[in-house]
């Protein structure tokens, strides 16, 4: 089935107000930014009957772009204002990036796969988003010479904080980021790093797609 563009623009306004309102996200930035991105552009033909379904969509190569409510509430848990750069891991279809370049000034986002970066490359130019930038590589080491960012955001599961993450940070930056002890079950975190620490708030239980890499899971 396919869609009309102003069908897809009245199912993302139905998504907004019955996905993301009704649950809470509040931040009037995050929720202009939902309402802008057209998420049917970023997933493949197969996935864009229900591309605004409440669920994950596969996007090829076994990956998943996000459910539009974690999306938006990782987004809102960044707190951003307009002028952060921002390192995204898993860049996945783009879609997650696309967000956050409506919310900071600059966004870094990295993929370890690279026929997946290649094809969100594609999308991101296609639409204008200039201010996103995508790397191939392990994002479990960050993006050492891009550091230091405001807010990274992690959307792919961790065993545990990859110490990169707190070492490319400003003081007072944040990290949103899914940790667990089984590769698809996690806790979302928010770390804030202070002068001499990290303070931490979990932020509820989500199921992602596993983060692999040298401070991440091993590939299967
Ligand atoms: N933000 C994406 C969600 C993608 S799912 C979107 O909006 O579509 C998570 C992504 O993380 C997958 O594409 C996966 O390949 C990627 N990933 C997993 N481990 C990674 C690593 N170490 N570095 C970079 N990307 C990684």
């Amino acid at each position: 089935m396919t869609h009309a563009t102003d069908e897809f623009a009245r199912l993302r306004q139905r998504m907004v107000n019955a996905q993301l309102r009704a649950r809470g996200i509040r931040d009037p930035r995050v929720l202009a930014a939902m309402l802008a991105v057209p998420r049917e552009a970023f997933v493949p033909e197969v996935s864009k009957a229900e591309v605004y379904a409440d669920s994950p969509q596969p996007i090829g190569a076994g990956q998943t772009i996000s459910q539009p409510f974690t999306v938006a509430y990782m987004a809102e848990a960044a707190q951003l204002r307009g002028a952060e750069k921002i390192l995204e891991v898993g860049t996945g279809s783009g879609y997650g990036a696309a967000v956050l370049s409506h919310l900071g000034a600059e966004v870094h986002t990295i993929e370890r796969l690279p026929a997946l970066a290649a094809r969100a490359t594609e999308t991101l130019k296609r639409l204008g988003f200039s201010n996103v930038h995508v790397h191939i590589g392990d994002g479990t080491l960050g993006l050492a010479d891009q550091a230091a960012f405001d807010a990274i955001v992690v959307t792919a599961g961790a065993a545990t904080l990859p110490p990169a993450y707190s070492e490319q940070l400003v003081e007072g930056g944040r990290i949103v980021i899914p940790i667990g002890r089984s590769e698809r079950n996690q806790q979302l975190y928010r770390f804030r790093r202070g002068r001499n620490a990290l303070s931490m708030d979990d932020l509820g239980a989500f199921a992602f797609v596993p983060l692999i890499g040298k401070a991440g899971w091993h590939p299967a």
